[in-house]
């Protein structure tokens, strides 16, 4: 695709279209209420909770597509200052509320921008997008994949959301006498919420801001801003801290439950040996383990972890709104495009999907040219993963960040592996990302 013409969750300017995938903070970066630079395509969901993370947003800029069918917009060549036209089909991500990829059609051909996403074989929502993807792509070749690579590495096998409900609950109900709280994003996590709920007749506590979003997004009578109504309390992730759930049990017994699938492979980061206590060890507290279990997918067997006991009052449970190892497997084997970059990277880390993925790439491999220069890239992300493997295999340096980090695991750790992760997301669309 030519320059100049489309950006996805990238706001440097530049292009004529901007495309926002969802309202998570690290696809947002460089946006604003004073936005200006061009018309803004999203989804419904999105475009009703935009203006509450950005008030007084400029409306007007404000495009709403439906999802599931082809809308066209009509774009001018940069080069040639002709008319080209641009099709565009949204698919649900069922990531977080109003979550979307991108289905791009034109004279490049077609291009898939997933932004985040977890399509788990279990759900019937994301069977029906697959169906819609796989209607919508049928007859043509798809160029380029870029492709949720969070969890792109064989470490990262974690369980369905509905079975990490379960194990959440679970936790609860094993600590009858306790506060519990549980650690969110601004947006995200509801099903995970509705489902406690649910199954233990109890409301939510959330903190004002999050109950406007909630309200927004239809959820009445489940959450409350009032303590006194139940002992589960959602909180915002960046308080969740060591320190905090410290001085909680000053006043009363509290837990804390992390969702996420980050934890899990905290060993890559000299900190689990000592840190993170199996449920084995942490039956004192009468919750009973259900340890490491496997499950197939693909005809293939891994080893999925469950809950982690990471401190006294801190249970990590892996509940992720992103697709596992196995699960982007699935995705690019399903889709099996010519070409695929991962959309996350970070300083010291990109896990190019072309390491794992690569032979999966559709008929039409690329010419001896371009393979060359994907070999390079594959070599040097081979690198790239053993060297963030290799910390947890050298005692010295595990030793010594252990030191260092082991009393602000939850805290600034957590938010700096978060932030390694996310030093980049999103892409202007240009010529160069199609190899061919
Ligand atoms: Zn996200």
């Amino acid at each position: 695709m030519e320059r100049g013409l489309i950006s996805v969750d990238r706001w440097s300017g530049g292009s004529q279209a901007y495309f926002l995938t969802h309202l998570h903070a690290d696809h947002t970066q460089g946006l604003s209420s004073a936005w200006s630079r061009g018309p803004l395509f999203c989804s419904h969901l999105t475009s009703k909770l935009l203006p509450f993370k950005f008030p007084n947003f400029n409306l007007s800029l404000l495009r709403v597509l439906e999802v599931g069918s082809w809308h066209s917009l009509s774009l001018t060549s940069p080069s040639s200052g002709t008319k080209t036209a641009v099709q565009v089909m949204l698919i649900d991500a069922h990531h977080c509320p109003g979550s979307v990829m991108f289905l791009f059609r034109g004279e490049f051909g077609c291009l898939l921008y997933t932004g985040d996403f977890r399509w788990e074989a279990s759900i019937e929502k994301a069977y029906t997008s697959k169906i819609i993807l796989l209607n919508a792509i049928k007859g043509s070749k798809l160029e380029v994949l870029y492709l949720d690579n969070t969890y792109c590495h064989p470490s990262y096998a974690f369980p369905s959301r509905v079975d990490a409900a379960k194990q959440v609950v679970d936790i609860i109900i094993s600590h009858p006498e306790h506060d519990i709280i549980i650690a969110i994003d601004n947006l995200g996590k509801e099903e995970l919420l509705l489902y406690i709920s649910r199954m233990l007749k109890i409301k939510i506590w959330v903190w004002p801001e999050r109950l406007q979003t909630l309200h927004l997004l239809g959820y009445e009578d489940i959450f409350t801003t009032k303590t006194s109504f139940t002992r589960v309390r959602a909180v915002p992730r960046y308080s969740f801290t060591v320190d905090t759930l410290e001085g909680l049990n000053k006043v009363r017994p509290t837990i804390g439950i992390m969702p996420s699938g980050l934890p899990g492979i905290l060993g890559h980061f000299g900190m689990n040996e000592n840190l993170c206590t199996s449920l084995a060890d942490s039956r004192s507290n009468g919750f009973k383990s259900s340890e490491i279990f496997t499950i197939t997918s693909n005809g293939q067997k891994w080893n999925v972890r469950s809950v982690e006991k990471l401190h006294q009052y801190i249970y990590s449970v892996p509940y992720s709104d992103h697709a596992s190892f196995s699960e982007i497997q699935e995705f690019v084997e399903l889709v099996r495009p010519i070409n695929m970059r991962g959309i996350v990277s970070s300083s010291s880390c990109y896990i190019n999907p072309l390491y794992y993925f690569g032979h999966f790439r559709g008929v039409n491999q690329p010419s001896q040219k371009s393979w060359q220069k994907h070999k390079g890239v594959e070599s040097m992300s081979a690198i790239q993963t053993e060297s963030l493997c290799q910390i947890s295999h050298c005692p010295n340096l595990a030793r010594k960040r252990r030191r260092s980090e082991k009393i602000r695991i939850l805290g600034h750790r957590f938010s700096r592996v978060s932030a390694l992760r996310r030093v980049r997301q999103g892409v202007k669309i240009v010529e160069n990302d199609c190899v061919d």
